[in-house]
């Protein structure tokens, strides 16, 4: 099967000053677009050939894990901003951010540094396990807490492509924005 680059849910200039039009233009339509050229080249001949994402996440390695994990991560990333986001969670994601972090600013503040201090690049990622229970992991390169089974709700890529061009070296800047970007109405709803 042919992988396609998902639309965007928002325009290109409906993020900024947070993500600019011009990182959108790169981020979503150079990067995202060649993990998906790259993995459309590598499953050619393979038994992933008619693999869906998550299945290659779970089972392949090398190039075809990379591509294929990175196209699902940047694809879960732009679907979490919105031009208007709800800031605040509520509900049943409330709680649980205040029974396993304390208090929302608690949560931002370890979310933000696990971004802020993974080494080189990767995603920081808040997920859920199979007993309701939240956690914050740091995954290298394309890694997805899929593959451990894990449910994501936010990613925030701290790869430099993600944010070299609004922030340049400043990646705590970048973190400190996305926050003002991100759509607790979607984190929730990915909340099964
Ligand atoms: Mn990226």
């Amino acid at each position: 099967m042919k992988h396609e680059l998902p639309k965007l849910p928002y325009g290109l200039d409906d993020l900024a000053p947070v993500i600019s039009r011009q990182t959108l233009e790169f981020h979503y339509g150079k990067h995202h677009q060649a993990y998906v050229n790259n993995l459309n080249n590598l499953i050619v001949g393979t038994k992933f050939e008619n693999s869906d994402l998550e299945t290659i996440i779970h089972e392949a390695d090398g190039g075809i894990f990379n591509n294929g994990a990175q196209i699902w991560n940047h694809t879960f990333y732009f679907n979490t901003f919105a031009p208007k986001p709800k800031l605040e969670p509520t509900g049943k994601l409330a709680e649980m951010i205040i029974k396993d972090f304390g208090s929302l600013a608690e949560f931002k503040e370890k979310f933000s540094k696990a971004a802020a201090t993974l080494f080189g690049s990767g995603w920081a990622w808040l997920v859920v396990d199979q007993s309701g229970h939240l956690e914050i992991k740091q995954e290298g390169n394309a890694g997805n807490p899929l593959k451990i089974n894990l449910t994501p709700l936010i990613t925030c890529d701290v790869w430099e492509h993600a944010y070299y061009l609004d922030y340049q070296n400043r990646r705590p800047d970048y973190i400190n924005s996305f926050w003002g970007v991100l759509d607790w109405n979607i984190v929730e709803s990915r909340l099964k």
